[in-house]
């Protein structure tokens, strides 16, 4: 599952390659992956818009056209491709021809991945798509108050909580085990229980985590790579994340793994505490 680091790696590629191309022709193979309208209204309304910015709000990805707002959620599996031809391949669902000729795929092993169109808005966060996400992990407003009081008030232990998008919006299996070992907390802690010195930590570390991994371009561990054969490095720099068994980097304790909130979860016994 892409987090806030690969979709952002995936924007950023896309806008070098694609910034105010026009996009020329629509096709669509698979009639779910469209929400909230029709495969032919949707066809129309994208035919003829220009893709004038990439944007992302947590595991979303925004393409700013001429009179609509794109949104496209990855899921498990999605990835973008630029292609000189729309293939005939079951797992390509939709194809964008392009003003330079080619062909912008969006291919998905599992079909999880949804797109919709909105009205462009002044402020993307208001669009009703968005009303359930709680702010993005870089978003500057994200502070310690306010992941106290969100923490505060559930009943979920830690990694849930990092993991919930209507707390913080960006953040998925990785990188909430990475920073539960940068704060030294065992995922399994009560919510409740962590701090307010422990939440200056947790905002601390998750946007300098997810800071770190964008600009390593996100990583590649699983079954995720980013679009277009960009690889990212991140994994290089994982402290515990799929490293069970071997020693941990501050205190050469064995590296466990154990589910936490139904995922497959690592930790250092030692180094991280449960509260
Ligand atoms: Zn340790």
């Amino acid at each position: 599952m892409p987090e806030a680091p690969e979709v952002q790696t995936v924007l950023s590629t896309l806008e070098d390659q694609i910034k105010d191309l026009k996009i020329e022709e629509c096709r669509i193979r698979y009639e779910k992956l469209i929400d909230h309208e029709s495969v032919p209204s949707f066809i129309q309304k994208v035919r003829g818009q220009h893709l004038r910015q990439f944007q992302r709000y947590g595991k979303y990805l925004i393409f700013v056209l001429d009179t609509y707002d794109w949104i496209v959620h990855l899921r498990m599996e999605g990835k973008f491709y630029l292609l000189p031809d729309f293939p005939e391949d079951k797992h390509i669902h939709a194809g964008f021809l392009l003003s330079d000729g080619r062909w912008l795929c969006y291919h998905d092993t599992r079909k999880f991945g949804r797109m919709q169109l909105y009205l462009k808005q002044e402020d993307f966060q208001s669009l009703p798509c968005f009303q359930k996400l709680g702010p993005d992990v870089l978003d500057p407003s994200l502070n310690a108050d306010y992941l106290y009081q969100m923490l505060h008030h559930s009943n979920k232990c830690l990694k849930a909580c990092l993991l919930d998008q209507s707390i913080v919006a960006g953040i998925g299996n990785i990188y909430a085990d990475e920073i539960c070992f940068a704060c030294r907390l065992d995922p399994r802690s009560r919510s409740k229980r962590i701090s307010k010195q422990g939440c200056v930590h947790l905002v601390y570390h998750m946007q300098r985590i997810i800071q770190g991994a964008i600009r390593y371009g996100g990583t590649t561990i699983r079954s995720y790579t980013s679009s277009l054969g960009v690889t990212g490095r991140f994994q290089l720099k994982l402290r515990v994340h799929d490293r069970k068994d071997e020693a941990c980097s501050v205190c050469h304790s064995i590296i466990k793994k154990i589910v936490v909130a139904q995922r497959g979860t690592y930790l250092c016994p030692k180094c991280q505490k449960r509260k």
